[in-house]
């Protein structure tokens, strides 16, 4: 086992400078080496805590396996190695997890100096159930990967965090509004820690009614779907719609409604019937 302490996870301010913790800072002031997404982001919060320059090696979607034989390389030589990402904690909608395995399988350690994360700082925002609950991180973009990410979205029980980018904000509530119906709960947290921080809580429905431009980054918490002995009728029929208007037939919407929630195929197909 080499002399080095191995890989540490640091965690960096999502918005706010001041947030960055005291073993952060010492974490990056330690590190010889400092795996990160982009330098020049890495760079400035360095400049900002007026720690000198350090090696950086880029570890992104594209350069991420060999940005982990790179870290590993100077651990095992005994260098001291930190892994950030642009915002928050590393391997939450970002690099890192494919690092953080490799060290593993070298056999040496990992650590972590915990920071913020958007996701659990809107959950404890949303005044939404936190006592369970699920994170999606960003929805698949189009085709049958996103339809069926929505459906288990909607079926699912505990409170679920997505991340989404601004200009694909509205789209994503509004498919959501047409998976879970318009009456779910939503809490939408804007500019986290930033100056134009702000929460909007309300129904999936009236967040679809509003008329304004978003900017910014943003994170969704959708409250959990209730418990299936629950469903309203008009939940149901919700579901079929959407199941039907996806060019399903009315034998397999059927079929598909009663898979996801567990409600008798009686129920669902005598209301398939009146819809
Ligand atoms: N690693 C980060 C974390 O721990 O939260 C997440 C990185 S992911 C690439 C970026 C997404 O996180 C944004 O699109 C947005 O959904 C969310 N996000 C990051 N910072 C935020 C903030 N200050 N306020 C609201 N959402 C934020």
């Amino acid at each position: 086992m080499s002399e080095s302490p191995g890989l540490v996870l640091v965690g960096t301010p999502i918005g706010n400078l001041g947030d960055l913790s005291e073993r952060g800072r010492a974490a990056l002031e330690d590190a010889d080496l400092i795996a990160c997404e982009d330098t020049r982001r890495s760079g400035a919060l360095l400049a900002h805590l007026g720690i000198g320059r350090r090696e950086f090696v880029v570890c992104n979607e594209h350069t991420q396996a060999r940005a982990a034989e790179r870290v590993v390389e100077a651990i095992e030589a005994g260098r001291s190695v930190a892994l950030v990402s642009d915002a928050g904690m590393p391997s939450v909608s970002d690099p890192g997890e494919h690092v953080v395995r490799a060290v593993l399988e070298a056999g040496q350690a990992v650590t972590v100096v915990p920071g913020p994360t958007a996701a659990v700082s809107a959950l404890v925002l949303s005044g939404l159930s936190s006592g369970r609950w699920c994170f999606e991180g960003f929805l698949p973009r189009k085709g049958s990967a996103r339809s069926t990410r929505l459906a288990e979205v909607a079926n699912e029980t505990r409170t679920t965090v997505l991340y989404e980018a601004p200009h694909r904000l509205d789209r994503t509530v509004a498919d959501l509004a047409s998976t879970c119906g318009p009456d779910r709960p939503v809490a939408v947290a804007r500019e986290l820690t930033k100056k134009f921080e702000e929460v909007w809580r309300g129904t999936l429905g009236e967040f679809v009614a509003l008329d304004r431009e978003p900017r910014g980054e943003y994170v969704i918490v959708l409250e959990g779907a209730p418990p299936a002995a629950d469903l309203s009728d008009e939940e149901l029929a919700t579901r079929l719609s959407t199941e039907l208007q996806s060019g399903k037939t009315r034998r397999d919407a059927v079929a598909a409604v009663v898979a996801a929630t567990g409600v008798s195929k009686k129920r669902v197909y005598d209301l398939a019937l009146s819809l």
